[in-house]
């Protein structure tokens, strides 16, 4: 057996440099399971700022309320006037009440329909910030984060921005039975 056979594969402790580098990571490791246990046990949860906290409640809730909530925040929203200029359809009045242009204002204001829930929400409204419907846009409504919480209790609770009223009901059960019909 010549040197090298006997030698050569001998087991050398690691150089010094590594065994530095795997003791620094292993520590560095320690400390960052120290700081996450350490802030866990405390129970200083991470607080969100006010308004992110309040955009979250639009987020938190069913997508098609979210949806209908950005779209009458920005306009872009199902009601009588806006399906009439989009030429959806030939009327602009209102499904529920016959006014005669059915506008976002008018849901959130005035409809009859919606009577009971507009008194809900104007009150919630009122007692935050002392200042009633009539002194209100619907632009102004939306542009408070402090107020989001009662239009999604009125959305909730209506069908304003998903439907302009009972004539637009979708006609399914009919096409059902035109086509059941052998
Ligand atoms: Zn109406």
């Amino acid at each position: 057996m010549g040197y090298k056979d006997r030698y050569g594969r001998r087991h050398r402790p690691p150089p010094r440099f590594l065994a530095n580098l795997k003791r620094e990571i292993s520590e560095k490791k320690w400390e960052e399971a120290r700081t996450w246990s350490r802030n866990r046990v405390k129970g200083k949860k991470y607080q969100m700022p006010r308004t992110m906290r309040q955009n979250n409640m639009v987020a938190r809730g069913p997508k098609r309320l979210a949806g209908r909530f950005h779209q009458l925040k920005t306009g872009h929203c199902r009601t009588g006037q806006n399906l009439k200029w989009t030429k959806n359809s030939d009327k602009a009045e209102c499904g529920w009440c016959q006014y005669k242009t059915q506008t976002s204002e008018h849901l959130f204001k005035n409809c009859d329909k919606w009577r009971p829930q507009q008194k809900i929400m104007w009150a919630a409204i009122r007692k935050k910030t002392g200042r009633g419907k009539n002194r209100f846009t619907i632009r102004e409504l939306f542009a408070d984060e402090r107020r989001t919480g009662a239009i999604l209790d009125f959305l909730r609770t209506t069908k304003v921005g998903a439907r302009v009223g009972p004539r637009e009901l979708p006609p399914e059960p009919m096409r059902e039975e035109e086509e059941g019909d052998p």
